[in-house]
């Protein structure tokens, strides 16, 4: 047995040198961005790209975690905005997912105020069955700013906004950052990734153009292809098409005829869901379908018949399965972007994921010798992170009283991940939702979702019955009419945008 192959690449030691990011869409430019400008003094930072390979054009809406992001490379709100074409996004619409004709919106903010025993969902609860509750988005601010179409980013307030951006101006916009830092972009399609014979580490990658670039450890972030992590480490991928068997997408652009909501809209369709993202400049829009149950020209022309404003590019299909790479981090190389797996669109995760990679990358980061006890945990952290999300997103799909579709019928019926039931049953039986660490969605999601989508709990905390129903109603009043205060004294969303982020016209 070779015994430089056991564990990690020990025959190596010292600092690593050189970083080689392989792929220049949006993970890609993340990564170098952050490399380059926070290990970037001591650590080269090459990243390969190939202008004859087109990046996969959409991922335009984001969670508010953007800004952990931003922050860590003190990119200014304002400018990416301007730069991006970026509007303010405070939640998401979802529309016809519940039933047919019924709609709700998850929004980030918070929702009203509970104590120490139980959270405010068992306060509304009760409000509701004594009928002195409205509905719940009335008790959030971030909710009610949607409807009214109201946005200003205050200073000594959670910034509980994220955006929608141009995926292409926002790679550019990372690139002259990143190349500003001291990043090397080099133009070449890659051809070969030449491994260590005596370990099966990567070495280099030759390029079509006759270069090779080694390095000592490699991003990828080619995208769906997995070209460093798959096609030449064999990683695995593990399969979960059966939880969200959506697999195909299509999306356009289009010119903006409405003014940009504050929200992403996803509308539920009989055999998937489409996605409407307003920029300051254009529509982004999209149809993400199963294709069991639909042709993509049947879909196509479902979308095409939905959207307004003309079009602005030919209509792109994408095809996906959703999963994840069976580990991310594989001797020297880890997976970052679509290359690593891919949920679905449906809550705007992947940009977060790269984030995460990034970050815990950089919190990770080995030495020459790839310490293994650093790719287990960061492995596991990964995992940990996605399996969560996962459940989040397969929720939506189960927890729905859709039946007029073969499509709905199969998800509202299909076996689900046991950590995922037993939330459901939690919830439904005794409105508990909870958060553990390292989880990425907070309980005021999943209650939203959970009670948008029809999953109404049985009992509330038998604290809340210490209130008088007058003391109730007086409680959920104040919240409710300081909440309605606060949101009808902000400008309007397009307002606040021409003050503060305007981007300049093509
Ligand atoms: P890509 O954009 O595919 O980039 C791959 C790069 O690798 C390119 O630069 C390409 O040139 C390069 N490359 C590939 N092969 C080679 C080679 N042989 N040589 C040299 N270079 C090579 N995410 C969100 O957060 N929000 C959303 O709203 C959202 N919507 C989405 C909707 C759909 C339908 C899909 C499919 C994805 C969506 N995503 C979304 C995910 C998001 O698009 C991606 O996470 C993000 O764009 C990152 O992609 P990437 O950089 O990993 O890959």
């Amino acid at each position: 047995m070779n015994t430089q192959s056991t564990k990690n690449n020990t025959a190596k030691t010292g600092a690593i040198n050189n970083v080689v990011i392989a792929g220049g869409g949006t993970a890609g430019w993340m990564a170098a961005a952050a490399f380059a400008k926070l290990v970037g003094k001591n650590i080269n930072v090459t990243l390969v790209e190939s202008d004859q390979i087109p990046t996969v054009g959409v991922g335009e809406a984001t969670i508010p975690t953007l800004h952990i992001f931003h922050d860590l490379l003190k990119i200014k709100e304002s400018e990416f905005m301007a730069a991006t074409n970026a509007s303010f996004k405070l939640g998401i619409s979802f529309e016809n997912w519940r039933d047919q004709n019924k709609d709700y919106i998850h929004s980030f903010g918070y929702l009203g105020q509970g104590c120490w025993a139980a959270g405010f969902q068992h306060f509304w609860l009760k409000g509701q069955q004594q009928n002195i509750a409205s509905e719940i988005g009335d008790y959030c601010p971030e909710h009610l700013a949607c409807r009214k179409q109201k946005f200003a980013v205050v200073s000594n307030q959670d910034r509980n906004h994220a955006f929608h951006l141009d995926a292409g101006l926002y790679a550019k916009f990372l690139r002259q950052f990143a190349e500003q830092h001291g990043a090397t972009r080099i133009e070449g399609k890659i051809e070969q990734v030449n491994l260590e014979p005596q370990n099966g580490f990567i070495e280099s990658l030759s390029l079509e153009n006759g270069k090779t670039v080694a390095g000592d450890l490699f991003i990828d972030c080619t995208g769906f292809v997995g070209l460093l992590i798959e096609k030449a480490l064999h990683t695995g991928y593990e399969d979960w098409s059966h939880w969200l068997p959506c697999d195909s997408a299509i999306a356009v652009q289009t010119e903006q005829v409405k003014p940009a909501l504050p929200y992403t809209r996803s509308i539920a369709h009989p055999f998937g869901w489409q996605w409407k993202i307003p920029l300051q400049n254009r529509m982004g829009n999209g149809m993400v379908f199963c294709s069991k149950h639909v042709s993509d020209e049947e879909a196509k022309a479902t979308l095409l018949g939905n959207i307004e404003g003309k079009l602005l590019n030919e209509p792109k299909i994408i095809k996906y399965r959703t999963g994840t790479r069976r580990k991310h981090w594989n001797k020297n190389c880890v997976a970052v972007g679509l290359s690593s797996g891919f949920l679905e669109p449906l809550e705007s995760t992947s940009i977060h994921l790269i984030q995460q990679s990034i970050i815990r990358l950089l919190q990770h980061l080995p030495s020459k010798a790839m310490e293994q006890s650093l790719a287990d945990d960061f492995n596991a952290k990964m995992r940990f992170e996605i399996d969560n999300i996962r459940d989040f997103i397969v929720m939506h799909y189960k927890v729905t009283e859709r039946t007029d579709s073969a499509f709905w019928r199969y998800c509202k019926t299909m076996p689900i991940p046991q950590g995922l039931k037993s939330r459901i049953d939690l919830f439904e039986e005794s409105a508990q939702a909870f958060k553990t660490d390292g989880e990425l969605f907070g309980e005021t999601s999943w209650i939203q979702v959970m009670i948008g989508q029809g999953l109404m709990p049985q009992s509330y905390h038998p604290i809340v019955d210490n209130m008088s129903d007058q003391e109730l109603k007086n409680f959920l009043d104040t919240i409710k009419n300081s909440i309605a205060k606060r949101v009808d004294s902000l400008p309007h969303h397009l307002d606040f945008i021409r003050q503060y982020c305007l981007a300049k016209p093509m």
